[in-house]
C-alpha cells in the first residue's frame, strides 16, 4: 500500500450540512433562482456535475463563464456555514490519519473528492485538516467521479516519483460511487457508513472492507493483505 486517497463529505467529515447550503444560496446569488437544490441528491457526487444537473433543470446555460461566477458565490457563501462547532471528523478519522503516518513505510495521503479545490481546502481547514494531505484529484480535474479518481492516481504517482499500480492504492468513501471510482482504477476499496450510505448498501458493492465507522478498521488490517 503506497497510497490512500480519502473522500471528503460523509467520509473525514461532516460539515453540518455547509455545502449544500451554499449551493443552493450561490445559485440564487448568481442567477435569482431560490430552493434550486431541494430535489437534488449531493451524496457521492461531483460539484460541476450538481452545477450541470441544477443548470438543466432550472433551464440556466452550462457555460464556462456561469460556472465561475456560481462557484464565486459558492466560495463566498460557504465560509458562512463553516463553522469549527459544527460537524467535524468522523470516529476513527483522526486515529486512521496519525495511524498511518506512523508507519515505518508510511503511505503517501491524498483526497478524491467531488469537491473543487478550494472548497475542500475550506472544509477541511475548518476542522485542521487540510495539511494532512499532499495531493488531491478534485471536480476540478473533472465532472466524472471516475476520472477525478484516475486524476488522483496520476498525481499520486507524481508526487511518489514513480509508476503506481491500482493494487498499491487504497480509495476510502462513504458512498456506491467512491467504491466504483476506486475499482475503476483498480484500487482496493474501504468503504465507511457514516454517510450517505448505509452498511448493506456499501456492503453490496462489494468493496474490499466496509465498516460502519473507522473505528472498526486498524491500518494493519489494510496492510495484511
Ligand atoms: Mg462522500
Amino acid at each position: 500500500m503506497r497510497v490512500v486517497l480519502f473522500d471528503i463529505d460523509g467520509t473525514l467529515v461532516s460539515t453540518g450540512g455547509a455545502g449544500v447550503k451554499a449551493f443552493g444560496e450561490a445559485f440564487k446569488a448568481a442567477f435569482g433562482i431560490p430552493n434550486a437544490t431541494e430535489k437534488i441528491k449531493f451524496s457521492g457526487r461531483t460539484d460541476y456535475s450538481l452545477f450541470r444537473e441544477l443548470c438543466h433543470w432550472n433551464e440556466v446555460d452550462f457555460s464556462v463563464s456561469n460556472r465561475e461566477l456560481f462557484f464565486e458565490h459558492y466560495l463566498h457563501l460557504i465560509d458562512n456555514h463553516l463553522d469549527e462547532g459544527e460537524g467535524g471528523p468522523f470516529p476513527g478519522v483522526l486515529k486512521m490519519l496519525d495511524d498511518l503516518a506512523g508507519l515505518p513505510n508510511a503511505p503517501a495521503i491524498g483526497l478524491l473528492t467531488g469537491n473543487i479545490e478550494e472548497g475542500a481546502k475550506r472544509k477541511l481547514s475548518t476542522y485542521g485538516l487540510w495539511d494532512r494531505f499532499s495531493f488531491g484529484g478534485f471536480a476540478n480535474d473533472n465532472e466524472d467521479r471516475n476520472l477525478i479518481a484516475a486524476a488522483a492516481k496520476k498525481k499520486a504517482s507524481k508526487y511518489l516519483g514513480c509508476h503506481l499500480e491500482g493494487s498499491e492504492v487504497v480509495v476510502v468513501g462513504d458512498t456506491p460511487k467512491d467504491v466504483a471510482c476506486g475499482k475503476y482504477i483498480e484500487a482496493r476499496t474501504l468503504a465507511v457508513a457514516t454517510g450517505g450510505a448505509t452498511l448493506q448498501e456499501l456492503e453490496a458493492c462489494k468493496p474490499d472492507w466496509a465498516v460502519p465507522n473507522l473505528n472498526h478498521l486498524n491500518v494493519n488490517e489494510i496492510l495484511g493483505i
